[in-house]
């Protein structure tokens, strides 16, 4: 169902309002990697929409490596991710680690992201098949593009066809960045497949100073968009702040991307 033998032309998804896919300017979904008070997200929210961004990030359930690292606000969370959303009119993507936090996050959210470590979740895969919201899959970090596709097929199977794709970056030998951004298959998805691909050059470097360059990257290998972390004041970030970027770093981006956002 998401190959291109099956359906020939390519999805544009309509999420939230914000065309994604073939034809359309490519979309910038941004803000903090986790949401962490009122204060981060709405002033997250205010320089990500100032600079640009179409659709506002934050993470309330964070899938961290170990049990003591912050692990989100929760509900608390998804509550001040729909306020910063709400004041600045963005729409809003978080992630949902499970089938128990569908409802909570399907109340505050406009759009779901799956991530990396759940792309193969299944049982989680096939529930937000049966909604109707617009769902952002991201590919695991060991992941083969065969087991990428096919995990997104598990959603399109359940009659929601509305997902887009993103490369975050695998697991390789090198380990001088976070992970190894996959650029070629950006092309190859557009070959193999009709849904969008953006790319998250934040997850895949792991590094605030590579971002930028392949945030540019990405869009000349055709991506449909891009993922972003942005947060006020990167230092202080409870998740990730060595690959965020400050607002003033996130609008310079911005303005250089200018050129390639509105190149179809
Ligand atoms: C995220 O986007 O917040 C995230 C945890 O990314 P990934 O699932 O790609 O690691
Ligand atoms: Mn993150």
């Amino acid at each position: 169902l998401v190959s291109r033998d099956f359906h020939p032309t390519s999805s544009v998804i309509d999420a939230a309002g914000v065309l994604i896919g073939d034809g359309q300017v490519p979309v910038v979904m941004a803000g903090p990697c986790s949401i962490e008070s009122e204060e981060q997200m709405v002033s997250a929210a205010r320089l990500v929409k100032a600079a640009g961004a179409r659709i506002l990030r934050g993470g309330a359930f964070k899938p961290r490596t170990g049990p003591h690292s912050f692990q989100g606000l929760g509900i608390e969370g998804l509550k001040l991710l729909r306020l910063a959303g709400d004041e600045v009119g963005l729409p809003v993507i978080t992630e949902v680690m499970r089938i128990e936090q569908l409802d909570a996050v399907c109340r505050y959210a406009d759009i779901l992201q799956i991530g990396a470590r759940n792309m193969q979740n299944f049982d989680l895969l096939k529930e937000v098949g049966k909604l109707r919201y617009p769902v952002l899959l991201k590919r695991g970090m060991s992941a083969t593009l065969e087991e990428f596709l096919a995990a997104a097929e598990y959603i399109v199977a359940e009659g929601n066809e509305r997902v887009v794709l993103c490369e975050r970056g695998i697991r390789t030998f090198e380990r001088a960045t976070r992970n190894t951004l996959d650029l070629s298959v950006v092309p190859l998805i557009r070959e193999m497949s009709h849904l969008p691909i953006i790319v998250d050059p934040s997850h895949a470097t792991g590094k605030r100073s590579l971002v930028p360059v392949m945030s540019r990257a990405a869009l000349v290998a055709g991506a449909h968009g891009l993922m972003i972390e942005v947060h006020p004041d990167p230092e202080k970030a409870l998740c990730d702040g060595a690959q965020s970027l400050n607002g003033p770093g996130f609008s310079t981006l911005m303005d250089e991307l200018r050129g390639l956002l509105t190149y179809l």
